[in-house]
This record gives structure tokens, C-alpha cells and sequence, in this order.
């Protein structure tokens, strides 16, 4: 959203807060300098949809991020997240098509890949069979996005295969605010703050230079900056196909441990961590040829892994600063 807004564009949300929070969008506000308008509404409800279309006919383009992102979540409740995902989708692009809003942008994720023959994998890899129901998900909301397209030729879209997003806002306004997230970065600035007394790896037993699994971190401002320039590279009708995709990680193959190592770094923390069992739907490794994204939208990811370690980890002592002042109060 800011920076939508820093590029001029005018932003309006549409959030049910079932996973963000009011905060997220105050925290908005207070670097855009000005008050974002939220709609607390659920997507998978069709009605109160399109009451925000009828209410803002003048819309460009639908940016549509609003989905659970769990892998083992989504193991334990399948059918949680395709209902969520999915209809959610669905609704959009139903009310896409009735308003005539043709710019469309999708998060996807590179769990579509699944196991990936060849690595740095790139936007023409065939898909392997998915890993986990939310890796499926974002299959099949990739294939509805692409069925709708090919039958409505006005509507366009790109489909963004997010790498694993991590960080924080420079500003430490804004940042992950899950109670008991799941995904490695909060958990390891959880357990340096001590909310957590420790932490696992899952698996140091994988085909890997160190054993544990490789992901390709990308750090949330490079991934939110992609989403501007994909909405302008519709808007000005650069796209050759009415329906693209586009890999958004930083090229880089980095292992638990090896992050784990850059965290203690930066923040001069020793983790308290130990190896665990292999967590049913990981994927071994992956990482990102990210040439398409260059060459075409012009995006290059600009934050290191320092930076995005650093930024997680600054956001984390900002939410401590802050309840230590209301524990004070
Ligand atoms: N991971 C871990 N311990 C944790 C959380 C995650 O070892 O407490 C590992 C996980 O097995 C995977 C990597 O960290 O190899 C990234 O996991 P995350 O959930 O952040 O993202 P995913 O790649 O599943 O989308």
C-alpha cells in the first residue's frame, strides 16, 4: 500500500482483519501521512464484494493478496484453505468482470513449484504436483486466473510467485503480527526476544550443502515495490499476453542455517534452537531465476539478506519497546 501510494496511486483496502490487523494500516498512515480507507469486509462473501465495486466505480486495478499462507495449516485443515483462497478469487474476478476493472494483479508463490527439477527455477518449469493443499491453492488460483483471462480478453493480469517474503518496514511501523506465527523468521525474532524459550529446524537431514532446506528470502518492500510496477506494466499495456507470470525472489539460495547464522550476526543474539523433525509439505530447496521480473517490470531486489534480518529483528524489539510502555502505564 505505501508504495502504491508513493507512486501516486490513490489506495483503498479491503481487509476483513481475519489475519491483519487495524495497525497494519495505521502504522499505513502514519508513513503515507494521511488516513487509508479500510473495508472490513470478507471476500468470500459475494454481496458485501461488490457492494465496495458499487461503491468506488472508478477502480483500475484489484491487487489481490487476501489468502491464508500457512503450508502446515493448510495440512492440518485443507478445506479451511481452499474455501478461503479460492472463493475469495472467485468473487474477485466475478466482480472484476461485472464493474470492468481489467488490471489485476495475484499473489502467488513459488510453493507452485513444488519440488523443482532445475534450480534456479524459472517461470517456464512445469508444475510439479503440490506439496501442501495452500501450494495447491495457489496452483489452481494461478489456473483460474489464467481460464478467466484467456475467456475475457479485456481482463488482465499478472500472476506474482512471491519466493519467502520476510522483514520489515524501515520505519518498524509496520511488520508480521501473528501471535504464534509459523514461518521461520518470526519464530527466530521470537525466540531471540525470549517469547519463545526455543526453536526447531525442521530437518538437517536434506540433500542440502548443510542438511536443512533452501529458500530464496525476499524482503517485503522489494515484493511490495513488484506489486506497483506490475499494476503500471498492465496499466500502460507493456504486457504481450493477457495473462503473466513473474518469479519475485532475489536469485539466491540461502539454507535455515545459514540464516540462522546471518540473524545471530546482525543482532549479536545467540539462538536457542534444535534440530527437529522434517515438516510435512516443505519442499527440499528453491530459488529463483528472476531474470523476467528485470527485464520486464524492471524491478531488482535491493535488500540483502542483512537488511532483511535486520528489519525483522528491529520490528521485533519495537513491538517489545511497546508493551514494555503499557506494562509501565
Ligand atoms: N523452518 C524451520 N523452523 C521453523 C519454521 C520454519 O526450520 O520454526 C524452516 C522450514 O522447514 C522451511 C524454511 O524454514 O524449510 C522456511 O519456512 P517458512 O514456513 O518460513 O516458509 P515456507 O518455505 O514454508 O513458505
Amino acid at each position: 500500500m505505501i508504495d502504491l501510494i508513493e507512486n501516486g496511486f490513490d489506495v483503498i483496502s479491503v481487509d476483513n482483519l481475519s489475519r491483519g490487523s487495524l495497525r497494519m494500516l495505521q502504522g499505513v498512515e502514519k508513513v503515507v501521512g494521511r488516513p487509508v480507507k479500510n473495508y472490513r469486509v470478507d471476500l468470500c462473501n459475494l454481496e458485501d464484494t461488490e457492494a465496495v465495486f458499487i461503491e468506488n466505480p472508478d477502480l483500475i486495478g484489484v491487487i489481490h493478496f487476501a489468502a491464508y499462507k500457512s503450508v502446515p495449516e493448510s495440512v492440518k485443515e485443507p478445506l479451511k484453505y481452499f474455501r478461503n483462497n479460492l472463493n475469495s478469487l472467485v468473487n474477485i474476478l466475478q466482480c472484476a468482470q461485472e464493474y470492468d476493472v481489467n488490471n489485476f494483479v495475484f499473489s502467488s508463490s513459488c510453493s507452485v513449484y513444488g519440488n523443482a527439477k532445475k534450480l534456479p527455477v524459472d517461470e517456464t518449469a512445469s508444475l510439479a504436483e503440490p506439496e501442501s493443499p495452500y501450494a495447491r491453492t495457489k496452483q489452481m488460483g494461478e489456473a483460474i486466473c489464467s481460464d478467466f483471462s484467456r475467456q475475457n480478453k479485456r481482463f488482465q493480469a499478472t500472476l506474482l510467485r512471491y519466493f519467502n517474503p520476510v522483514g520489515a518496514h524501515p520505519s518498524s511501523l509496520l511488520g508480521e503480527l501473528q501471535e504464534t506465527p509459523e514461518n521461520l523468521v518470526p519464530v527466530i525474532t521470537q525466540t531471540a526476544i525470549g517469547k519463545r524459550k526455543e526453536m526447531q529446524i525442521f530437518g538437517n537431514d536434506y540433500p542440502t550443502r548443510d542438511g536443512s532446506c533452501i529458500r530464496d528470502y525476499i524482503h517485503v518492500m522489494d515484493i511490495a515495490n513488484a506489486h506497483t510496477r506490475a499494476l503500471q506494466y498492465l496499466i500502460k499495456g507493456l504486457n504481450k499476453e493477457n495473462c503473466e507470470v513473474f518469479n519475485l525472489g532475489s536469485g539466491n539460495g540461502v539454507s535455515v542455517l545459514e540464516l540462522i547464522a546471518a540473524f545471530e550476526k546482525i543482532s549479536g543474539q545467540k539462538l536457542n534452537y534444535k534440530v527437529g523433525p522434517r515438516r510435512p509439505g516443505d519442499v527440499v530447496q528453491v530459488y529463483a531465476n528472476n531474470n523476467k521480473a528485470e527485464t520486464k517490470l524492471g524491478w531488482h531486489a535491493k535488500y540483502n539478506l542483512e537488511q532483511m534480518m535486520e528489519t525483522a529483528w528491529n520490528w521485533e524489539l519495537a513491538l517489545k519497546h511497546e508493551s514494555e510502555k503499557v506494562k509501565l502505564n
